[in-house]
């Protein structure tokens, strides 16, 4: 059977984390997009490239390799910064849509996790999620996940933010039949318990035999 989990918000919300145990409980894929974004933004880095150069970033996208993906810098702070400038590219969006579909589209169910999920890569998705939190609370949980001072870590998610939020392919939002969930004040647990609740309910009615 097909079953997608959409699960889209700004950085540092909770979405992998929640989207990992989602995937987990329920023994679905998991495709963590962002890795997309930033593996294209790292192999324009590596080859001293800029990510805002629409040509250069067009390329990384196109020439993407499984490998890629398991690149130790791809948590990096300016890998991040350059994955939502190689974001605001049209060609790489366009570059990266056929996998992501693939992906959604496998048998067993799908969790993706990005920033346009719900609204542009799987406006069909049998869940939505749009989690999301106070800047402060993200910067807060980025600064201890990566060791940036807090203040810088607030900065570069409130530029991203307005990156992601901004641009004109595929803006960060939620879509209008998403369920939002505000994580600042929710444990990762809480979530992640309403989310399954959510999930179970779409399930049992996705296998509810049709009547003839
Ligand atoms: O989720 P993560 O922080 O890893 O994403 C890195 C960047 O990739 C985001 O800031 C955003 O610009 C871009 N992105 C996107 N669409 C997605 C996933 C990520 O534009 N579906």
């Amino acid at each position: 059977m097909k079953f997608v989990v959409a699960i889209d918000g700004p950085a540092a919300a909770g979405k992998g984390t929640l989207s990992r145990a989602v995937a987990e409980r329920f023994g679905f894929a998991h495709l963590d997009t962002g890795a997309l974004y930033r593996a294209t933004a790292a192999r324009v880095l590596a080859q001293g490239g800029d990510p805002a150069d629409a040509r250069a970033a067009a390329a990384a996208a196109r020439a993407l390799d499984p490998a890629d993906l398991d690149r130790l810098d791809l948590r990096a702070a300016p890998v991040a910064e350059g994955a939502s400038r190689v974001a605001a590219v049209p060609a790489v969006r366009a570059a990266l849509l056929d996998f992501q579909r693939a992906f959604a589209a496998r048998e067993g169910g799908a969790v993706l996790d990005g920033r346009d999920i719900g609204t542009v890569i799987c406006p069909e998705a049998d869940v939505k999620l749009f989690v999301t939190a106070s800047p402060e609370v993200r910067a807060a949980r980025r600064s201890a996940e990566i060791g940036q001072p807090y203040a810088e870590a607030l900065a570069a998610l409130r530029r991203r933010d307005a990156r992601d939020a901004g641009r004109a392919d595929a803006p960060m939002a939620a879509a209008p039949d998403a369920v939002l969930l505000d994580t600042s004040d929710l444990a990762i647990a809480d979530a992640v318990a309403l989310a399954t609740a959510l999930i179970d309910q779409k399930l049992t009615q996705a296998r509810a035999p049709k009547a003839p």
